[in-house]
């Protein structure tokens, strides 16, 4: 197979071609001719049981879209997995996965925090009908339960960037899927799939699309998740748009580029908040990986930050209003750098024992010139 870089700027493009065009045609179609009611009755069948088309009809877009496909089987074929399923957004491919789990008659779900806030909140209040256990890393092994389908994991974690050990983690799950939230890494830095996660999650609004004008979420995973998730893609209806879909594609032929590029900031601004003395502590995998994961697992740091101010929370808000330079606004991930107080906005529903500090600020590094942000950031911290 071709390096990493190859592969994002020519997966889900093999046939354009034979189709005799550069780029990939997008498909808007709501619904599609169907050559007989026999044909189309099959063609339903395989597509509602998630078995993808069979050169029969398309029947309809909630089932199948070819421009969704294509992103699919890009981001796939990036993350080393039989195939992926999108949605159109991170928490409604999280949905799904929590709703296979449900369907298959095992409702307790074993998640190692910190997660992301919305991840968090969608298992502590059991919405989906499922029961959650929170472990660190070591206890997992002991909270799995006959009733447990699914261990869920971040690595890096939002908002701490703590790293947790994936094959660790899924040699202590045993038969019980693994599910990898790779938001953060992107299968640029790491492909979780390869360290025996059974689903790999993203948020595709952040690194993937790369440039805050699109919303979606992806599960990357082998031939019997793909099938189960698609299913319920069909039936739940939480799809993503193939104008989306395109975007998506798209912004995976630059995804090494810019996830490199934003690396190589984030390094450059994490060593100069770490001499700042109002900056308490830089959470950083480049700064500190105790368990060895940085070359291991995942091939570098990462291009998000989290820093506590010693002047605690009415120091944090003073910097996060104070930037001009930097957007103070949530998400991350784009071109441009954001920062957001997780305590009061990403993590506002997470439930007290497990709420980051009020003191610390989440930083998405952008492409900017890291001389210029770090200029913004002093002026800011001057402030605090
Ligand atoms: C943003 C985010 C999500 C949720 O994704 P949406 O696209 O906002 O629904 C899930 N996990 C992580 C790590 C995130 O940062």
């Amino acid at each position: 197979m071709t390096q990493l870089d190859t592969r994002s700027v020519h997966a889900g493009r093999d046939d354009l071609a034979a189709l005799g065009v550069h780029v990939p045609p997008i498909d808007l179609s709501t619904t599609y001719p169907l050559p007989d009611v026999h044909t189309g009755g099959a063609s339903y069948d395989a597509l509602a049981q998630g078995r993808g088309p069979d050169g029969g009809s398309l029947v309809y877009q909630r089932l199948w879209n070819p421009t969704v496909a294509r992103f699919e089987d890009a981001l796939a074929e990036l993350e080393h997995t039989d195939g992926a399923v999108a949605f159109g957004s991170g928490m409604a491919a999280l949905t799904a996965c929590l709703l296979a789990t449900v369907a298959a008659g095992r409702p307790h779900v074993v998640a190692v925090r910190p997660l992301y806030g919305g991840t968090d909140h969608l298992l502590s209040t059991g919405l989906l009908g499922t029961t959650v256990t929170y472990a660190e890393p070591s206890e997992v092994a002991g909270a799995i339960r006959p009733d447990t389908g699914l261990v869920i994991v971040e690595t890096p974690a939002n908002p701490t960037l703590d790293l947790v050990d994936i094959a660790y983690v899924a040699t202590a799950a045993g038969d019980v899927p693994v599910l990898v939230d790779n938001t953060f890494a992107t299968p640029v830095l790491q492909q979780p799939a390869r360290h025996g996660a059974s689903l790999v999650l993203h948020s595709a609004t952040k690194y993937l699309g790369g440039h805050g004008d699109v919303m979606g979420g992806v599960v990357a995973a082998g031939v019997e998740w793909v099938g189960r998730l698609r299913q319920i893609r069909a039936v739940t209806g939480g799809l993503l748009h193939p104008l989306a879909a395109y975007e998506l594609h798209r912004g995976l032929q630059t995804l090494p580029v810019r996830v490199r590029a934003q690396q190589a900031t984030a390094i450059k601004v994490a060593d100069w908040l770490s001499a700042q003395p109002n900056v308490e502590r830089v959470h950083y995998p480049g700064l500190t990986d105790p368990a060895g994961l940085i070359g291991r697992q995942q091939a570098g740091p990462g291009a998000v930050l989290a820093f506590t101010l010693s002047g605690g929370y009415e120091a944090a808000s003073r910097v996060a209003s104070g930037l001009k330079l930097i957007t103070h606004a949530v998400s991350l991930g784009g071109v441009d750098t954001l920062i957001q107080h997780p305590a009061a906005l990403t993590h506002r529903l997470v439930a007290s024992e497990a709420k980051p500090t009020d003191a610390l600020l989440r930083l998405s590094l952008g492409l900017e010139d890291p001389e210029d942000l770090t200029a913004d950031l002093a002026q800011a911290l001057a402030l605090a």
